[in-house]
């Protein structure tokens, strides 16, 4: 990304510049995409040539945690909670497999390379119900090679680059939480296209922010894409039949589209952008009065034991923005997976566990589904308690 103090910052996108921050934060700390305090400033971008949203890229991240005592391998969080359905958790690598599974329609054998794999837990999960699939597995790093070896064949493996070999080799390529992070989307997408045989299919997962207000001020996602800077950078990629779909997964735009031939495809028309630039600096306004909404509830309530409900980005953002930590008793998780976590220096227990001195509940939840949430956990409706809310 180009700064330049008199420019501006230049679009990731479209190229465009952007001015002034649509949102800074300059104070406390910034959140990063795994819920870890960041000390560093969070600066959010809206560009209103082509409605996308940027952060600028933080060169090494791993210096600036806050609080390192629960730093530890875990790049894709592939084992996420995605949901509790009738009281079985699914974990978000089960999800991302079914998703694709649904949407590609995969023919007996095709082969298939999880682009950005991380530790390839989706692609396992994928694998158990198609194991015809000639499954390949990149990453930039080779730290998960133990983790591919128990179901990808080592010829199917690539780390730092991929083979020139694979190049027009895949029927489908599969990327999962991983353009957010491109300092160049369009090299990013270009690279995947080269893999793919002409017409083979493109199936990529990226944050929504429309549907996960947080993404906006996640400060290691340098890309929060809305649907139309989404759907300039796949065009100009060289992607046809671009389908967005907002539905299929409750935080992220799950696109599919088809290597193209011949010529690209125009984007999509600057009149569609304006309303999109209003919903994104809408975002930035919820997020400056975010922090002064908690401090004055901990202002209110202060003095009486509190928890957090809530582990991830939003129950992190709150921990960050409370001034006092005395009366934090601790966090309340669903997941397995947190509760294994000491986050800010605090256990992160089973909501079950609420105990009854614990009368003021910050909860730390999407504000899109916190409400109907909390309103399904028993243990917090067993006696009448103050809940904060986003
Ligand atoms: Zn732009």
């Amino acid at each position: 990304m180009t700064i330049d103090a008199e420019i501006g910052v230049a679009c990731l996108v479209c190229g465009a510049i952007c001015g002034t921050p649509a949102y800074r934060h300059d104070g406390a700390a910034s959140v990063s995409s795994t819920g870890r305090a960041v000390a560093l400033p969070t600066v959010v971008y809206v560009c209103r040539r082509c409605g996308h949203v940027q952060t600028p890229p933080l060169d090494d991240i791993s210096g600036y945690y806050a609080n390192a005592y629960d730093v530890h391998l875990e790049s894709d969080d592939a084992d996420d909670l995605y949901a509790v359905r009738d009281g079985v958790a699914v974990y978000r690598a089960q999800h991302q497999a079914n998703v694709a599974l649904a949407k590609l329609s995969l023919a007996a054998g095709a082969s298939v390379l999880d682009y950005g794999c991380g530790k390839g837990m989706t692609i396992r999960a994928l694998l158990a119900a198609r194991p015809d699939v000639n499954a390949a597995v990149f990453d930039v790093s080779d730290v998960y090679r133990d983790a591919w070896n128990t179901s990808i064949p080592t010829e199917n493996q690539a780390a730092y680059a991929t083979p020139a070999k694979w190049d027009g080799r895949f029927d489908a390529v599969l990327s999962f939480f991983a353009l957010e992070h491109a300092g160049d989307p369009h090299g990013f997408l270009a690279g995947i296209r080269r893999l793919m045989r002409p017409g083979g299919a493109l199936h990529l997962t990226v944050p929504n922010v429309r549907r996960n207000v947080g993404d906006f001020i996640v400060v290691d996602h340098v890309n929060h894409f809305m649907p139309t800077s989404l759907r300039r950078v796949l065009a100009e990629a060289g992607f046809v039949d671009v389908r967005i779909d907002e539905e299929a997964h409750d935080a992220a735009y799950v696109v599919n589209a088809r290597r193209g031939v011949g010529d690209r495809v125009a984007g999509p028309a600057e009149s569609e952008v304006a309303s999109y630039v209003e919903e994104a600096v809408g975002y930035a306004a919820f997020w400056s009065t975010a922090t002064e909404a908690v401090q004055e509830f901990e202002n209110e309530h202060r003095g009486r034991p509190a928890a957090i409900y809530g582990s991830g980005f939003y129950g992190v953002f709150i921990a960050s923005r409370l001034t006092d930590h005395s009366n934090l008793a601790y966090f309340l998780d669903r997941s397995l997976h947190q509760q294994a976590k000491r986050v800010h220096g605090l256990p992160v227990l089973p909501p079950e566990t609420l105990g009854d001195e614990v009368d003021v509940v910050y909860v730390g939840l999407n504000p899109a589904r916190a409400r109907a949430i909390v309103a399904g956990v028993e243990s917090l409706q067993r006696r009448p308690r103050e809940f904060f809310y986003l």
